[in-house]
């Protein structure tokens, strides 16, 4: 059972005409707003669904409990008990999990019964059993207690019938508890998003390989790679295009054929070798975001055959901050999933830093006792400060000065997925 949802449109990140510097916020409004899910649903049994998204709403098919139970063990009787000493004959026989005490149980009487058991006719509250003495005949105990007392209600978790977990999440292993618990053993989910990842520069050279002076080792691929992985993608491996348009252009017109995302990067601003953003303007439905961001821009957005395109700046920290900040949402709507925000944190600086107005900007972090540090230089070439760090600090638009002490926005890898 597949059913394809229909294409993108081909203007979907055309920004209003003159916009110049656009703002993080606005970038990701539109995003938002132009971005619908490209994958087909399916029915899988859910022990394959840890970690996809929900095509559809989920209702419990059986309510949880779907009997009340006793949620200790104990004895089980009609309640209230009032005031004062209790003794109550107890039945012959006893109710356990999955062992279900078939008679009623008399006015007057008590059962002897265990955590999970299905409450006998004639039960509805259980004493402990750490309350009573019994001498196998009979049990004592004081009152008073409240009619219920120690039992589950039918339904109190999730009753049949009920949301259980909506479209667009993407599901958990709680959310596989619950699935389970309610009666369900597959889940309409969607098919995992495809997303190629591409790496431009003639400087570039595989690991392994002799690099010559002038070349480097290619830090984005891996990267990209092993991000979309951990968000919940299927990457695939585009390999490396030299900065040579018609090369280029074979590049993406055999990914387009491959995948639903392409992520370059390198080439996406508006230089002589810049050829990522050259295409995708020539294409007709490129737009050079300018977005109002530190570090990260150029963003290269377009369509190529259908395909959207993020084109990433090629230094690594921008690649993996844009990756993080714009193509995560994105690629979340196009795999069915609700947009996200990354859910952040205020917590005291442990550095200082005075910073302009015009842009947002994101500082590589990390959290040691309570306190938020930030790596020593904001260099967007710094691969290690990536691995160094342990989330973003995200700086508002507007100018600030923070001293240590100031209360900053740690946002952790974890929030973007990883
Ligand atoms: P570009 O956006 O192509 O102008 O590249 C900006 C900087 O990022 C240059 O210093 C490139 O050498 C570097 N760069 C581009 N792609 C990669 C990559 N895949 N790995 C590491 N550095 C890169
Ligand atoms: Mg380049």
């Amino acid at each position: 059972m597949t059913l394809a949802p229909p294409p993108l449109r081909n203007d979907c990140f055309a920004l209003p005409a003159g916009v110049d510097w656009t703002p993080v916020d606005a970038a990701l409004d539109h995003l938002r707003q132009n971005l619908t899910v490209v994958t087909a649903a399916e029915l899988r049994p859910s022990g394959q669904c840890l970690g996809r998204v929900l095509a559809e709403d989920v209702f419990a098919l059986r309510s949880n409990p779907p009997q009340p139970n006793t949620a200790v063990d104990g004895y089980g009787f009609a309640g209230p008990a009032g005031e004062g000493p209790k003794v109550l004959p107890l039945v012959a026989g006893r109710a356990a999990a999955g062992q279900t005490y078939d008679h009623a149980v008399p006015a007057g009487y008590a059962i002897r019964i265990l955590t999970g058991a299905a409450l006998p006719q004639g039960v509805d509250t259980v004493i402990l059993e750490e309350d009573v003495t019994c001498d196998g005949a009979k049990i004592a105990f004081h009152g008073p207690l409240k009619r219920g007392a120690n039992t589950r209600k039918a339904g109190e978790d999730a009753a049949a019938g009920d949301l259980i977990l909506p479209k667009g999440r993407v599901i958990t292993p709680a959310d596989l508890a619950l699935a389970s618990a309610t009666g369900l053993s597959e889940l309409p989910v969607r098919e995992l998003l495809r997303v190629g990842v591409l790496s431009t520069g003639d400087e570039l050279v595989e690991p392994g390989e002799p690099a010559a002076v002038g070349q480097i080792y290619d830090a984005n691929r891996p990267m990209l790679l092993a991000l979309l992985a951990q968000m919940g993608f299927v990457a695939v491996d585009l390999g490396k295009a030299p900065d040579d348009r018609a090369a280029l252009r074979n590049c993406l017109d055999r990914a387009a054929t491959q995948v639903d995302v392409i992520l370059t990067s390198g080439g996406a601003s508006a230089g002589d070798e810049d050829h990522m953003s050259a295409l995708l303007r020539e294409s007709g439905a490129m737009q050079q975001w300018r977005i109002a961001l530190k570090p990260g821009r150029p963003l290269a957005l377009g369509m190529w055959q259908g395909v959207p395109v993020f084109g990433l700046p090629g230094n690594p920290v921008a690649a993996m901050v844009c990756t993080l900040i714009f193509a995560r949402p994105a690629m979340g709507l196009m795999a069915g999933a609700r947009w996200v925000e990354p859910q952040g944190f205020d917590l005291p600086a442990a550095f200082q830093k005075r910073k302009k107005p015009g842009r947002r900007e994101y500082l590589r972090a990390r959290v040691r006792d309570g306190k938020v540090e930030v790596f020593k230089s904001e260099g967007s070439g710094r691969v290690s400060s990536l691995s160094w760090a342990e989330g973003l600090v995200e700086l508002a638009d507007g100018a600030t000065t923070i001293e240590p002490g100031d209360p900053v926005r740690f946002i952790p890898y974890a929030s973007f997925g990883l």
